[in-house]
């Protein structure tokens, strides 16, 4: 039996691989500097594995920017508008990859960056593959060779890790629409064959290749196309030992195809699905190894020791030990590195502490699942680290941090809240309209207005002291009545407070809930030098006192247009944060619900009349399998339909979500029923909005005109164009006119040059329509 890893964490239990690449971008450290920081990051990574115990440590796991983008760089998919940056010295080589991830703009030249996408249903974003009509791959980049020389330069031989070759086609997007990325498959083999070949005459043993396709939806095609690569793949190399990872969901009805495929080695994410084990047992091929992922790699609580080795030991009663590996769920990418780093309980008690795993800690659960299941007996230290183990998931269980019986009785009296309507659409409408008097096309913005150093310097001397909270509450308001006064200015109809008082739309609201717990380090890779530090949902979450009405409150006081109360919903706090994993995800997110919807109620009652509970991650909620969706959605819908029971129906709720892709969810959509939803339209030409047209959306729609991703300052004829577009197949009366998304990342000069174009598009279209110049 042997132990392995699919991958460390590369940013660096510092961040210092953010560190290195932000500085090396803006050329404070030179290409060498920057080559030694990675290098000393996987050196200290294959140590620390070594050190731990880990028998088969992966190499290639480490990247300056994304794996995908590595792999692009490995067959030579560079797209033609990079062309000129290529070059053969290796530090051309990186600054033509830095420019495919971020866009090159230097002495005149400017091109575009590649797309980036989110990686299954995990946070971490990769770089999309790009294919053209005659698209050819060659052997580029020799990355995954040098690190493999590299490790074994100090010892160490190590695994490579590679995107699966189908996988990787998949991930990818044609540029061509008469291309298939498909049929590129067999030009692409030879650059793998290239890449294997050169990985065995230097002695590799084992070479993990990444297929998470296998555990999604698969069509026949793509089914056969895996079965003739690996065929291939063996033919070619009978003696390298192949190894396909699949993770973040089940094989399930791609079990027998994927047991069969002539590799020596499966991995299967047991932590997402541990029933596949006894299917899989039932019928696994002779001399397969399967390598059971059983700590879990996208969250953070320590090993149920007992279940893993219930798992190990089913698998070695029907195979043998010899056919029995022992892994993490899938790439420890999705972990923070190192828990020994939080040291400060103020921020993390050490109770919580003690129930947290990071990477690093993850790393000694595999080996120590190893030694227990080899039944190496009296073994002092593996007795005491699983006595430890079973007494610190006991007091997970039990403990009164956890468990909350107010919110466990207020959950089982849900159907009542569910029981509270509210009147029809048009009905609420027309008693909203009676209250706020807004013009046709109101416009209104999505929430946040730059987020300038200066604010968030007061949030930082606040926290060290530097600050008492009245001198901080007394310049957060003057920022808000600075806000207020400009938008009243630029004749904006529904205003916004600006979120200053945030440092972001979870960490806000999760640390004034009871049940989070934050870390100091616990950083995870968001996309290339991008790391996201999710709350720790540990326990039963109520919310103790009001969280946002002080703000709204002083905000509303100071003029007579209305100010939308802002919220984060509860199914956005719960995919941005790691979860407790001891009740189901729906349970957690009610009651993230019924917190919301207490401040949801005060501020009705502090005379509010515009609500928004902002439901960006919800779409993105949406699990891997399509037969999984319904109940993902049904929970979801009535968790944040939740959020506002009970309200009047003189109350507007609006919700907002940074995308429009709603073809296959535009029923759910409409459930929400929310009285005005923004999105996200202006990239699509509007072309997204067809979906509420042909579904005949009943409620009001807020089509984004203004592209807040993007420093450009959209012209009002610009703007314009578009707001027509959306009137042509959206009732004009449900229309409202705003950004795509909140301004905190733009500066306020954009800003305001922008808002003011808008609120003159605005005004343009209503003399249009006044003037009966027909739209339509
Ligand atoms: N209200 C939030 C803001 O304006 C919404 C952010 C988001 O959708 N991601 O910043
Ligand atoms: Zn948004």
């Amino acid at each position: 039996m042997i132990t392995h890893n699919l991958g460390y964490p590369r940013i660096g239990s510092n961040r210092e691989l953010k560190k290195a690449c932000e500085s090396y971008w803006s050329g404070k450290i030179s290409y060498d500097q920057l080559i030694q920081a990675g290098s000393d990051i996987r050196i200290t990574n294959l140590e620390l594995q070594k050190k731990a115990g880990m028998d088969l440590i992966p190499s290639n796991d480490f990247s300056y920017y994304d794996h995908v983008l590595d792999t692009s760089m490995m067959v030579g998919a560079i797209p033609a508008r990079y062309s000129r940056l290529k070059n053969n010295s290796k530090s051309a080589e990186l600054d033509l990859y830095f420019a495919m991830a971020r866009g090159y703009q230097k002495d005149d030249v400017d091109i575009t960056a590649m797309e980036m996408t989110k990686w299954f249903d995990t946070n971490y974003h990769y770089i999309v593959p790009e294919f053209e009509q005659n698209q050819k791959f060659e052997l580029w980049s020799t990355k995954v060779i040098d690190e493999f020389i590299e490790a074994k330069t100090k010892g160490i031989v190590t695994k490579p890790v590679l995107v699966g070759p189908v996988s990787y086609l998949l991930l990818g997007k044609e540029r061509d629409k008469n291309l298939n990325k498909l049929s590129l498959l067999p030009d692409l083999l030879l650059v793998y064959n290239e890449v294997l070949t050169i990985l065995s005459e230097n002695s590799a043993e084992w070479i993990q290749l990444d297929e998470p396709f296998l555990a999604m939806d698969l069509d026949q095609k793509t089914k056969e196309l895996f079965i003739e690569t690996y065929y291939g793949i063996r033919n070619r190399f009978p003696k390298l030992k192949i190894m396909i990872a699949t993770y973040f969901e089940g094989l399930r009805d791609n079990a027998q195809l994927a047991v069969n495929l002539p590799v020596n080695a499966i991995h299967l994410d047991l932590v997402k699905d541990p029933e596949q084990l006894d299917e899989i047992l039932n019928d696994v091929p002779e001399n397969l190894i399967l390598s059971l992922g059983v700590v879990d790699g996208r969250n953070i609580w320590k090993n149920d020791f007992d279940s893993s080795l219930k798992l190990i030991k089913k698998a070695i009663g029907k195979v043998g030990e010899k056919r029995v590996m022992i892994a993490p769920s899938c790439s420890l990418i999705h972990s923070p590195c190192d828990l020994d780093l939080e040291t400060n309980e103020k921020i993390l008690p050490k109770q919580i502490k003690n129930w947290l795993s990071f990477a690093k800690q993850k790393i000694e659960e595999v080996v120590i699942l190893k030694r227990v299941a080899s039944e190496e007996k009296n073994d002092v230290f593996i007795d005491q680290k699983l006595s430890e183990n079973q007494k610190s998931l006991s007091d997970r269980k039990t403990s009164h941090f956890i468990h909350n019986v107010i919110v466990k009785k207020k959950l089982q009296s849900l159907s009542e809240l569910e029981g509270l309507k509210r009147s029809p659409f048009p009905v609420r409408k027309q008693k909203q309209q009676n209250r706020l008097n807004l013009p046709s096309f109101p416009t209104t913005t999505i929430g946040s207005f730059p987020q300038t150093t200066e604010v968030r310097s007061w949030r930082s001397k606040l926290k060290k002291g530097e600050l008492t909270y009245t001198a901080y509450t007394d310049l957060i308001k003057q920022e808000i009545e600075s806000v207020i006064r400009w938008q009243e200015e630029v004749g904006l109809d529904v205003l916004v407070h600006g979120e200053f008082e945030r440092n972001d739309m979870v960490e806000y609201f999760g640390e004034m809930l009871n049940g989070f717990a934050f870390t100091k380090n616990g950083w995870v890779q968001s996309y290339g030098s991008r790391c996201v530090k999710p709350p720790v949902i540990y326990g039963d979450i109520q919310r103790v006192s009001p969280m946002t009405i002080s703000w709204i409150e002083y905000a509303q006081s100071l003029t007579s247009k209305p100010v939308k109360g802002m919220l984060t919903g509860p199914v956005t706090i719960l995919q941005w944060s790691f979860v407790r994993d001891d009740q189901p995800l729906s349970e957690t997110c009610l009651e993230i619900s019924l917190a919301i919807r207490d401040e949801v109620l005060d501020l009705e009652k502090a005379g509010i009349s515009i609500i928004q509970i902002d439901e960006p991650a919800l779409r993105e909620g949406l699990p891997l399998r399509k037969n999984d969706w319904n109940s993902y959605l049904e929970w979801a819908v009535k968790a944040f339909k939740l959020s506002y029971a009970g309200v009047k129906d003189e109350t507007q709720i609006h919700t907002h979500m940074c995308y429009s892709e709603f073809k296959d969810i535009i029923q759910n959509i409409t459930d929400l029923d929310a009285d005005v939803l923004t999105i996200e339209c202006s990239r699509s030409q509007m072309e997204l909005l067809d979906v509420f047209a042909d579904y005949r959306y009943p409620n009001d729609i807020g089509p984004g005109i203004y592209d807040i991703h993007s420093p450009r300052v959209p012209s009002d004829e610009e703007m314009l164009a578009l707001l027509i577009k959306a009137a042509r197949v959206i009732p004009m009366e449900n229309i409202w006119v705003n950004p795509d998304c909140g301004l905190k990342t733009r500066n306020w000069d954009e800003t305001k040059d922008a808002i003011k174009e808008m609120v003159k598009t605005a005004q343009s279209i209503r003399e249009l329509v006044n003037s009966e110049i027909t739209v339509h």
